[in-house]
């Protein structure tokens, strides 16, 4: 049996998105800036594409940039709040993904910005009464924590975030890159956030497409220089398939939301009570196993200290189960989870973080439960 238990890493794309893609990769071959017919059909796919995007998150279509993804949008946020609005301070966690942690960090050592981290709890929680006070201490500040963590799951408090970032003046990034499709977003409401990223490979679209979400007050210059596309934002000729891809992730992840989330927390909730019910000792990381503190596709599991520990992820792969030991964007790199260590997590026990999806079944848990079952016997 083969189990993909990886999906904050990546999803399969979803059949719907690879047929609306497929016309556009075979027949769609206009440059998008070309002015005639040819150019002018890609280009309506594009503006459809960010017009559909837009509705959405309850925002106007002027308010997104189509990116390579994930890591281009958090790059693209971040410096262009330190180059273009007046930013010298960041305020972010250890535990924020590399695109953030290493954006930060370069622009700290280039000397434009001081960081300050904010505390967490022994959960990996933001301390919401010390974010107050770096905010309250540092003026021209931006603040960067990511909605859900794409190692352990937590949540952020968005809303109240967002509003203690507003009550100091302070400009509120957050990488949402793993609750982008997963949750509803209504920019309207969440009228205190000026910059959020979208990645489509997270949610059955294509790899190599996302977007960012810059609140229209905000005036930035590109990040990536060259042509006129995306309103002289982002030079580069446009991915229109995995524009028109993501598009259509984004419409199936809406329209069958809440029956997605129900299927995938029943999952990660028999999930839970079962390793606790099989594997003496088990723990889980953050609040992973806090259905309403933590991202229902994400299930990071600590297990005991055992011989095998360093073998388990590999064990797990012969046994046909893929799964994680960290994030993925560092599994192969022989360092260790830089967000386990931002929880003092304990360095004997191994970690194994389950990522669902729609695709997955209870057959495949009772599995991958079996394989560690036996594991550990
Ligand atoms: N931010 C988070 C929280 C992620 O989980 C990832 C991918 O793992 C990224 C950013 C990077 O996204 P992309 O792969 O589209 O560059």
């Amino acid at each position: 049996m083969k189990v993909y238990l990886d999906n904050a890493a990546t999803t399969p794309v979803d059949q719907e998105v690879f047929d609306a893609m497929i016309p556009v990769l075979k027949d769609g071959f206009g440059n998008p800036s070309s002015t005639h017919a040819f150019g002018r059909k890609i280009k309506s796919l594009i503006e459809r594409s960010r017009k559909n995007v837009a509705k959405h998150l309850n925002c106007t279509p002027g308010e997104i940039f189509f990116t390579s993804g994930g890591t281009e949008a958090d790059n693209m946020a971040l410096r262009c709040a330190v180059g273009d609005c007046g930013i010298t301070h960041i305020i972010t966690s250890t535990i924020e993904h590399h695109a953030v942690v290493h954006t930060v960090e370069m622009l700290v050592e280039k000397g434009l910005v001081k960081v300050s981290y904010v505390d967490l709890d022994e959960k990996g929680q933001v301390d919401l009464e010390h974010l107050e006070s770096l905010l309250a201490s540092n003026p021209n500040t931006l603040v960067s924590l990511m909605h859900a963590n794409n190692e352990i799951g937590n949540l952020l408090p968005l809303e109240r975030v967002s509003e203690l970032c507003a009550q100091y003046n302070a400009l509120f990034h957050s990488d949402t890159v793993q609750t982008m499709a997963h949750y509803p977003y209504d920019m309207q409401a969440l009228d205190k956030v000026h910059f959020m990223v979208c990645s489509a490979h997270k949610f059955h679209g294509p790899k190599g497409i996302g977007f960012l979400y810059v609140k229209k007050d905000i005036q930035m210059k590109p990040l990536i220089h060259g042509g006129s596309q995306e309103r002289n934002m982002r030079g580069g000729t446009e991915n229109v398939y995995g524009i028109v891809g993501l598009s259509k992730a984004l419409d199936i992840a809406h329209r069958d939301m809440d029956e997605h989330q129900e299927h995938i927390t029943a999952l990660k909730s028999y999930m839970i009570d079962q390793l606790r019910a099989s594997i003496p000792g088990v723990k889980f990381n953050g609040y992973s196993d806090n259905l309403a503190r933590s991202l229902y596709t994400v299930l990071s599991v600590s297990l005991p200290a055992t011989d095998i520990a360093s073998m388990l992820l590999f064990n797990l792969d012969i046994y046909g189960i893929a799964c994680s030991g960290g994030s993925a964007c560092t599994s192969g790199a022989n360092t260790g989870s830089h967000v386990l260590t931002g929880i003092n997590a304990p360095v004997e026990r191994p970690t194994v973080r389950f990522s669902f999806s729609r695709f997955n079944t209870i057959e495949e848990i009772d599995y991958v439960l079996d394989c560690l079952v036996k594991l550990y016997a």
